[in-house]
């Protein structure tokens, strides 16, 4: 797999392990665990807070509304959640200029390996 692929959405065969992984944690930028597509350690996540509104859901804290990406720095597989809740212990790695809510992590990840450098 070559870092310019297309961004592309998780395949489905790869859903029920992607979740698996993701849902392991809530706040880790870096997730551990290994790309269900291509098999390498290089999956992320990324919030944007869109407003402070202390909210708490059963006993998580959520900072506020803000949506979410999921994706690979390598295959480029990626889901992103329009709707949903950052939790609070969600801390920005790195700042991404942001004007709209893209589907696709491009800019996000842009910023990441910048910021990796
Ligand atoms: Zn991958």
């Amino acid at each position: 797999m070559s870092g310019d692929a297309e961004w592309h959405e998780v395949a489905e065969k790869f859903w029920p392990q992607w979740r698996r992984i993701f849902n392991e944690g809530m706040a880790e930028a870096e997730v551990s665990g290994v790309c269900p597509a291509c098999g390498k350690q290089t999956l992320h996540r990324w919030y944007r807070l869109l407003a402070h509104r202390p909210h708490m859901f059963g006993d998580q804290a959520f900072a506020g509304p803000g949506p979410l990406w999921e994706w690979c720095s390598t295959c480029r597989s990626y889901v992103s959640f329009c709707t949903g809740y950052v939790p609070a212990e969600w801390v920005p790695p790195y700042d991404v200029e942001l004007d709209t809510i893209p589907r696709e992590p491009d800019l996000i990840e842009r910023a990441r390996a910048a910021a990796m450098r």
